[in-house]
C-alpha cells in the first residue's frame, strides 16, 4: 500500500492578488456579477490544477471563498443576521457582501482574529437564527472540480461545533448550553450536505473542528461526539477527515474514539504533544492518521531529512495505508510562491518555502516514503545544501549580536529607581498640567503622504525631496498640535507604512518580500516582513524625525517605537533558533535606539506593544512563558535610560483584566489603552486590582470619522476618574490617527482638549 498526501486549503489571493482586485472591482461596480463569477472560477480552477501538477493526491475543494470561510458557512446555512433581510434562497453577491461590509441601513457583522493567526473571520450572530440549507456550496465546488478537471476533490467544511463556538448570541460567544441547544437544529443540514456529496460520488470530506485544540476537559468532547455520530450515522458512505490544527489535542484519548475515518493532527505547532500522544497511546488501527508535517503558518523550507525521520517514526505507529502526509494547517496563511521574489538574496531564497514550495516538499516526502530516499536524493541533497548555506551565512552569525546575547544572563533589566521616585523627577522636568493631553503617535496618512512615499519608492522622487516632504508634514502637524493646545506632541509617523516594516528596513536580518501577501481579512492582504537573520542595530532609526519635531516646539515631543513582541507577532520569524532569542535581539537593538533618543534630548519615549494580547497562545498553560518573555524584552528595550526619561507604552485592546499583572510588570511610567468602546469592563478591572503608574484610557473611538462632542468626552473622563486618581490620568484618543482625515482629527482633538479644560476648571 502506498502513502498518499493531502492538502488542507490553498491561498485565495492569487499570485498577483488577482482575487483581491476581483473583489474590489466588483465592489466599485467595475465588474458585473457574471464577470465576477467567471473570473473567480478561472482562479479557482487554476489553483486546483496547480496543486494537481505539484503532485497532491487529495486536493481540497470549496476552500475557496468570496470573502471568508465562516461567512460562507453562515450564508450557506441561512444564519444571516435578520438586519440584512430574510432569505429562502442562495444569497446573491450583494447580500453576501452586505454582511461583511455593512450597508447604509445595517452595520457590518463583527470581525475577529481566527485563533492565533493574523487572519480575521466574520463572527456569526446566532440571535434569532433559523438554520436552513440555502446553498450546498460544497457540492457545487466538488462537482465543478470533478466535471471541469476530473479532480475528485475533498470538500472542506467548517465543522458544526466550531462554527457555533466561533459565533455569538446576545453579544457573547456561545457557551456549552447554547451550543447544545443549537447543534440539533444544525445537524440535519450538515447531514443533507453530506448525503448530497455522497450521492455525487465524493469519498472524503475534511471537517475542520479547530476548536477541539482548545478543549481541555473530557466533558467538552460531548458536542463533537454528538455531531460526528449523527453525521457518520446518517451518511456512512462518506468518509470524514476530522481536521484539527494550530495546537495539540489535550483530548487525544477521546478524539481518537470518535466515529470518523481520518484524524488530522498538527505536528508542527503542537509543542511536541501530538507526537507524544501518538507514541504513548498509539493510534486506532481502523483510522487514518493525517499527519500535519509541514509548517502551515511560517515561510521556511522544511529540513526534508528531519521530516522524513518523522515520517519513518509515524510508520512505526501506523501502517502505510493508514498514513497521509499533510501541511499542519491550511496554506491560506502563507504567501503563494517564492518564484515571485526575484530580488531576494539567493541564500535566503533557498531557505524559503511558500505555499507551492510546501506542496512540493510534501510531494517529495511522499515519494521518499513510497520509493525510498534514493528516488528523490537530488531534492534531499539540494535541500540540505541550501539550508546549510543559509545557516552558515553571515546573516545568521553576527558575532556582535551573539556576544550581546551571551551577556544577557548576567544583567538585570530594571530602571534605576522605582516608579514612585522616577515619576517625581519626571514631573519636575516636564512641567505638565494635571490631566495632560497627548495622542498615540500617528497623524493622517493622507493621499499625498502615500503618493509621495510611492513616488520615492519607485525612484520618481529623490531622497532629499522625500525627506523635505516628511519634514514639512511634521512641521504642519506640530503647528496644529500647538494650536489645539495638546501638552505632549508627536512627530506624526509619516515615514511609516506600518509599525513593523519601517523598523525592519533599518535593522539587519529582515527581508521585505515583493509579493509575500497573505490575506488578513476580506480583500485586505498584508506582507509581513521575514526575519531571517541576526537582528542588529546599524544606525539610528527614528532619532532624526523626533529631534526635528522637538526643534519646532517648546512642548515635549514623544519618541515613538514598536516593541519587540509586536515586531515578532507581525512578522515571519526564523525557526532555526527559539523565537524568544530573536525577540531579545530586537530588544537589544531597540535599547540602543531608546538610548540614542534620550541622548538627543527626547524626554518621553513611547514603545508600542499593541499585539501583546492578540498573540496569546491558544492554551492557557503556555501564557506565562509568553507573557514573561514579553515583559523581559520590553524591559531590555526600555530600562537603559535615566529616571527622568519617561517611558510610555500603548496597547490596542480593552479586555486586559486577565493580563493586568503583565501590564504592571512592564514598569512603564505611562500606559495608554484603547477603551472608549468598553469603559465599564476596564473600570471594573481597575476597581478590582488598582494601578499605580500613570494611565490614559482612550477617551474617544478613532475607528470612525465621527467627531465626539465635548460633553461625551467629558463623560468618559469623569467615568475613568471614579476609579483612577486625577494625578495619574492622561487624556488621549484610543489609538493612532493614521486612518483618519485632517478635519475630523483636528475637530476631535480640539473637543478632547476642551473636555479636559472643562474638567480641570471644576477641580
Ligand atoms: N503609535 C502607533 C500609531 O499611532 C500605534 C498604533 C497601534 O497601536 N496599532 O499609529
Ligand atoms: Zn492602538
Amino acid at each position: 500500500m502506498t502513502i498518499i498526501n493531502s492538502n488542507l486549503g490553498y491561498p485565495r489571493l492569487g499570485e498577483h492578488r488577482e482575487w483581491k482586485h476581483l473583489l474590489e472591482h466588483y465592489w466599485r461596480q467595475q465588474l458585473s456579477a457574471d464577470d465576477f463569477h467567471a473570473a473567480a472560477k478561472r482562479l479557482r480552477l487554476a489553483n486546483l490544477k496547480k496543486q494537481q501538477a505539484l503532485g497532491i493526491d487529495l486536493i481540497p475543494v470549496a476552500d475557496n471563498s468570496d470573502y471568508d470561510h465562516v461567512l460562507d458557512t453562515l450564508a450557506a446555512f441561512g444564519a444571516v443576521p435578520t438586519r440584512f433581510g430574510h432569505f429562502d434562497h442562495q444569497l446573491g453577491l450583494d447580500d453576501y457582501y452586505a454582511i461583511a461590509r455593512g450597508t447604509d441601513s445595517a452595520t457590518a457583522a463583527e470581525m475577529t482574529k481566527w485563533f492565533n493567526i493574523n487572519y480575521h473571520y466574520i463572527v456569526p450572530e446566532f440571535d434569532d437564527v433559523h438554520f436552513q440549507l440555502l446553498d450546498n456550496r460544497w457540492l457545487r465546488y466538488y462537482q465543478e472540480a470533478k466535471h471541469e478537471l476530473g479532480i475528485d476533490g475533498k470538500p472542506v467544511i467548517l465543522g458544526p461545533v466550531s462554527f457555533l463556538k466561533l459565533g455569538k448570541r446576545h453579544g457573547q460567544y456561545l457557551d456549552d448550553a447554547a451550543v447544545a441547544e443549537l447543534l440539533p437544529q444544525l445537524l440535519p443540514l450538515y447531514q443533507q450536505v453530506f448525503s448530497e456529496l455522497a450521492a455525487a460520488g465524493a469519498q472524503w470530506v475534511q471537517l475542520d473542528e479547530p476548536t477541539l485544540v482548545k478543549a481541555t476537559d473530557p466533558a467538552e468532547i460531548a458536542p463533537y461526539q454528538q455531531a460526528l455520530t449523527a453525521l457518520h450515522g446518517a451518511v456512512p458512505a462518506l468518509n470524514i477527515e476530522l481536521q484539527t490544527y494550530f495546537d495539540s489535542l489535550d483530548l487525544y484519548d477521546q478524539v481518537i474514539q470518535l466515529p470518523v475515518q481520518a484524524i488530522g493532527l498538527d505536528l508542527v505547532h503542537d509543542h511536541g504533544e501530538n507526537l507524544a500522544h501518538l507514541q504513548t497511546t498509539g493510534f486506532p488501527a481502523d483510522k487514518i492518521l493525517a499527519a500535519g508535517l509541514i509548517d502551515g503558518h511560517n515561510v521556511w523550507a522544511s529540513d526534508l531529512a528531519t521530516k522524513f525521520d518523522l515520517v519513518q517514526q509515524l510508520r512505526t505507529i501506523v501502517t502505510n495505508d493508514q498514513l497521509w502526509l499533510q501541511p499542519a494547517n491550511s496554506l491560506l496563511h502563507v504567501p503563494i510562491t517564492t518564484k515571485n521574489e526575484p530580488k531576494a538574496d539567493p541564500i535566503l531564497l533557498g531557505g524559503l518555502a511558500f505555499a507551492d514550495q510546501k506542496l512540493q516538499e510534501l510531494a517529495t516526502l511522499t515519494t521518499a516514503a513510497n520509493q525510498g530516499v534514493a528516488a528523490v536524493q537530488a531534492e534531499f541533497d539540494e535541500n540540505q545544501t541550501k539550508l546549510a548555506a543559509l545557516n552558515a551565512s553571515s546573516h545568521r552569525n553576527n558575532p556582535t549580536v551573539r556576544q550581546a546575547e551571551a551577556h544577557l544572563a548576567d544583567q538585570t533589566f530594571e530602571r534605576q529607581a522605582p516608579f514612585a521616585t522616577r515619576i517625581k523627577l519626571q514631573h519636575d522636568r516636564l512641567h505638565l498640567p494635571l490631566l495632560p493631553t497627548t495622542t498615540i503617535g500617528s497623524f493622517p496618512q493622507s493621499r499625498t503622504v502615500r503618493a509621495k512615499r510611492a513616488a520615492w519608492r519607485h525612484g520618481d522622487l529623490s531622497d532629499a525631496a522625500y525627506q523635505a516632504f516628511l519634514k514639512a508634514e511634521t512641521k504642519r502637524w506640530i503647528d496644529y498640535q500647538n494650536e489645539i493646545g495638546l501638552d505632549v506632541l508627536v512627530h506624526g509617523e509619516f515615514e511609516r507604512t506600518d509599525m513593523v516594516e519601517y523598523f525592519g528596513q533599518k535593522l539587519t536580518g529582515f527581508y521585505a518580500t515583493q509579493n509575500g501577501w497573505v490575506q488578513s481579512y476580506g480583500s485586505r492582504g498584508v506582507r509581513p516582513p521575514v526575519i531571517f537573520g541576526d537582528v542588529a542595530y546599524t544606525e539610528p532609526i527614528t532619532v532624526a524625525a523626533s529631534v526635528y519635531a522637538q526643534s519646532l516646539t517648546d512642548k515635549p515631543v514623544k519618541g515613538m517605537l514598536t516593541a519587540p513582541l509586536t515586531i515578532i507577532n507581525w512578522s515571519f520569524v526564523r525557526d532555526d533558533i527559539p523565537t524568544a532569542q530573536v525577540q531579545n535581539q530586537i530588544a537589544l537593538a531597540l535599547r540602543q535606539e531608546v538610548q540614542n533618543l534620550e541622548k538627543a534630548g527626547i524626554k518621553i519615549i513611547q514603545v508600542d506593544e499593541p499585539a501583546l494580547r492578540e498573540g496569546l497562545p491558544l492554551k492557557q498553560r503556555h501564557w506565562q512563558a509568553y507573557l514573561d518573555e514579553a515583559v523581559y524584552s520590553f524591559k531590555i528595550t526600555t530600562t537603559g535610560v535615566a529616571n527622568e526619561t519617561q517611558i510610555h507604552t500603548h496597547m490596542c485592546y480593552s479586555n486586559f483584566a486577565d493580563i493586568i499583572d503583565t501590564i504592571k510588570a512592564l514598569d512603564a511610567d505611562v500606559i495608554s489603552i484603547e477603551t472608549s468602546r468598553s469603559h465599564g469592563e476596564i473600570i471594573s478591572a481597575f476597581e478590582q486590582t488598582g494601578y499605580d503608574q500613570e494611565i490614559g484610557l482612550g477617551v474617544y473611538d478613532i475607528h470612525s470619522p465621527r467627531v465626539p462632542s465635548v460633553a461625551e468626552i467629558e463623560a468618559n473622563i469623569q467615568r475613568a476618574l471614579r476609579v483612577i486618581d486625577v494625578h495619574q490620568f492622561w487624556i488621549n484618543p484610543d489609538c493612532g490617527l493614521k486612518t483618519r482625515q485632517k478635519p475630523e482629527t483636528i475637530a476631535a482633538l480640539t473637543n478632547m482638549v476642551a473636555a479636559r479644560d472643562a474638567i480641570q476648571a471644576q477641580l
